[in-house]
């Protein structure tokens, strides 16, 4: 069970992460200060922080900052009310993974968190995948459906990857284009489209990649 230590001074918002965290099988640690989560921290380091920005006691960016150069691996994302492109830059400046801004739904909070998590552990991003008819071997760079080969570009191939090991979960545009094309949120999403246009077109009936709109694409399982 990954652990994670959820930094968030508001009560309702704390309490609800931190339900529909666990729900989803997480083990969390609820922090209402700064000085709280430094030493949850310490005590056991966890799989991931998520850190609200405003916080009573310390700039939750500064606390970011302190926690990166205590933990260099951790993975941090950070919640903030504040959209504004500074502060997206100085999230990330101050060492933060990934960030999401509220109000946000909990389908994205659980993809960007799956995605860290995904980052934290590499072992197992060569084993070949299996969805219905469809096998994907990232090793290999194959794929084929019906033990027959299919011919991808390799962002093509890089895309089906992505959506593959979420499969049956949306995955977001954003991280998508982030994960694929290394692209970061303004990006036009136009690109992403054509090639999912395009493997639907490669697959015809072996795959369905579900639209899931003003979110992003999910691989339904068969
Ligand atoms: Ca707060």
């Amino acid at each position: 069970m990954p652990r994670i230590v959820v930094v968030e001074d508001d009560d309702a918002i704390g309490a609800t992460l931190t339900r529909s965290l666990e729900s989803h099988g997480y083990v969390v640690s609820w922090c209402r200060t700064g000085a709280e989560a430094t030493a949850a921290v310490a005590e056991a380091p966890p799989d991931l922080v998520l850190l609200d920005v405003g916080l009573p006691d310390i700039d939750g960016l500064d606390l970011c900052r302190r926690l990166r150069t205590q933990h260099r691996d951790l993975p941090i994302v950070v919640v903030t009310a504040r959209d504004a492109e500074i502060d997206v830059v100085v999230g990330l400046d101050a060492g933060a993974n990934d960030y999401i801004t509220k109000p946000f739904s909990t389908t994205i909070l659980l993809a960007r968190i799956r995605a860290q998590l995904r980052g934290a552990e590499p072992a197992d991003a060569g084993a070949a995948i299996e969805i219905g008819r469809v096998r994907v071997d990232p090793a290999a760079w194959t794929v084929s459906v019906d033990m027959q080969p299919i011919d991808l570009r390799p962002r093509e191939f890089q895309l089906l990857l992505a959506l593959c090991r979420d499969a049956g979960r949306v995955i977001t545009r954003e991280r998508l284009l982030a994960d694929v094309w290394d692209l970061h949120w303004e990006s036009s999403t136009k690109t992403l489209d054509m090639h999912v246009m395009a493997l639907r077109r490669k697959f015809e009936d072996a795959i369905e990649i579900a639209t899931v709109r003003g979110v992003g694409y999910r691989l339904v399982v068969p």
